[in-house]
């Protein structure tokens, strides 16, 4: 297996090693290969990402992604939302798991209100909310395709106020009747509110991109906040896995980054390479490391980034060796 890395900014390049070490563990035959992009790169040479840069990207196996700043410049496009985009990654996949839930926000990945179609003007800003067919049955069906082996898909969207999504969910639930899914719809703002109410009864929600977007940072409250949180970006030739925190620049550069999400990001990415039990093995050593009192700053402990994250790797070489 190849992995194209690209750590990114800000905590990317603190937490991304955890994570590639997991693969290293569990996949020693893999191969690496470093790709800088970002708005570091931005500031030393002027881009951020090149044309090269995506046709490199599309060699690879699968892609570990650790963060990327995106300053609010008009002229600067967001690196992470071309290559979603360009390697038409179009299933973001965000699990959320704890005590008494487990729910997955499929969110759409390459279209909404995140279609990059803008127009400032001296007195006005535009941004086009663009929802396709195409895109709206590919995401729906991704998502019954999870929810068929689980119990229920909850459809999120504001078909009370925007045409948009009437669209949309007409095809979710023509996908899941198709489907033979048991179907539920929450209008997405109150959906923000009782996926934190009441997780338990929520399971797989599909939704479009800018919701997803929100509701997936919201449900990070479950857990205990954004660094815990992995994510896929799933097409159909192509995967991208990262966590779902962006580069968090306020903390970057003090050892104190959570590098848990990232490590699950990692292993997502095994299990999409055909290594089932690499989720498991990683969250066994995760747990052990937590109960034995070895935490970071944002669970209120006092470990670093790098004592963390070497507590847990040592664990999952002792269970991956005993395997
Ligand atoms: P960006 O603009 O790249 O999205 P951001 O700071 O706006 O960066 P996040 O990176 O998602 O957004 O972070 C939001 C906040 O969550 C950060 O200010 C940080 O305090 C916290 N946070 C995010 N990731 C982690 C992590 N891995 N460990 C600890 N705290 C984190």
């Amino acid at each position: 297996m190849n992995v194209t890395i690209v750590a990114g900014d800000g905590i990317g390049p603190e937490v991304i090693p955890a994570a590639r070490a997991v693969i290293e563990i569990i996949r020693p035959e893999t191969s690496f290969f470093d790709v800088e992009l970002g708005y570091g790169r931005w500031q030393r040479t002027g881009e951020a990402i090149t044309d090269e840069d995506i046709s490199l990207l599309a060699t690879a196996d699968s892609i570990l992604f650790g963060a990327v700043t995106t300053p609010p410049a008009p002229d600067y496009r967001s690196v992470i939302v071309r290559i979603r985009k360009e390697l038409d990654l179009y299933a973001n996949v965000r699990p959320v798991w704890g005590a008494g839930f487990d729910l997955i926000v499929v969110r759409e990945n390459t279209e909404g209100l995140y279609s990059g179609i803008e127009k400032i003007e001296a007195d006005s800003a535009c941004t086009l909310r663009c929802i396709t067919r195409k895109g709206s049955e590919r995401i729906a069906r991704y998502a019954c395709t999870l929810a068929k082996k689980r119990r229920v898909l909850t459809i999120g969207h504001k078909a009370n106020v925007l045409k948009s999504d009437v669209f949309f969910r007409g095809i979710c639930i023509s996908e899941a009747e198709r489907a033979g899914v048991q179907v539920r719809e929450c209008y997405i703002d109150a959906l923000c509110l009782d996926v934190l109410l009441r997780p338990e009864t929520y399971d797989v929600i599909v939704t479009t991109n800018m919701f997803g977007d929100i509701l997936s940072d919201v449900t990070a409250y479950l857990v205990g906040g954004l660094g815990l949180l992995p994510s896929g970006n799933i097409g159909t030739d192509h995967a991208l896995f990262e966590p779902v925190h962006g580069s968090a620049p306020d903390i970057a550069g003090r050892n104190i980054a959570n590098p848990i999400a990232a490590m699950r990001s990692a292993a997502m990415l095994l299990h999409h390479a055909g290594e089932p039990a690499a989720c498991g093995l990683l969250e066994q050593a995760v747990g052990m490391t937590l109960d034995a009192g070895t935490k970071t700053r944002d669970l209120g402990g006092t470990a670093g980034t790098q004592e963390f994250a070497g507590a847990v790797l040592s664990r999952l070489r002792a269970l991956v060796s005993r395997q």
